[in-house]
């Protein structure tokens, strides 16, 4: 693995995309946001799903996000967040890589609260928003440039997290 990029299933994520990391796990920002702040967490090591992580690693993916959570509801001007995880091909999972997706999330961000999930899973096509307009793929610059914020912003104890 090159030293400034990352394993996301069969995707490469560049170290200009991660904010947040530890030993065993990272955080980065998302390809296309379901909506602002929508981001996801890894762990380091490749593995498909949750029951394959080991007990380190899940106490490490969590802590993580939650480590970063309020600090990114507050950054986005959120009151609450999503934490979300397709456990599998059948719950919706398109990369093969355990991940968290983290949402900040805001009263009435979606017609229908729940709405959140058929945007996660991002087959459904009858919302109220346009997905495929909005989730056009960003470019390298502009997810370089919001993970340099959420890097400043999310400044963990490392340490203390693995
Ligand atoms: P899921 O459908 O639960 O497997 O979620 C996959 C997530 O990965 C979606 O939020 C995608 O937008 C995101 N994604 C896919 N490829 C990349 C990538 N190269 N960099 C960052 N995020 C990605």
């Amino acid at each position: 693995m090159s030293l400034d990029s990352h394993a996301f299933g069969p995707h490469r994520i560049r170290q200009s995309e991660v904010f947040a990391e530890t030993a065993l796990s990272l955080a980065f920002v998302n390809l296309k946001p379901v909506v602002p702040g929508h981001v996801l967490f890894i762990p380091r090591r490749v593995a498909t799903r949750v029951s394959e992580l080991t007990a380190a690693e899940l106490a490490d993916l969590w802590s993580l996000a939650n480590a970063c959570g309020p600090t990114l509801e507050r950054h986005y001007g959120a009151t609450a967040l999503t934490y979300a995880v397709q456990d599998g091909a059948a719950a919706g999972q398109t990369v093969p890589h355990c991940h968290i997706h983290l949402l900040p999330r805001k009263g009435g961000d979606f017609a229908q609260n729940d709405q959140v999930y058929d945007a996660i899973d991002d087959g459904e096509r009858s919302l109220s928003r346009d997905l495929d307009k909005e989730r056009t793929p960003r470019t390298a610059d502009e997810m370089a440039a919001e993970a340099a914020v959420l890097r400043r912003i999310c400044a963990l104890p490392v340490a203390t997290l693995s």
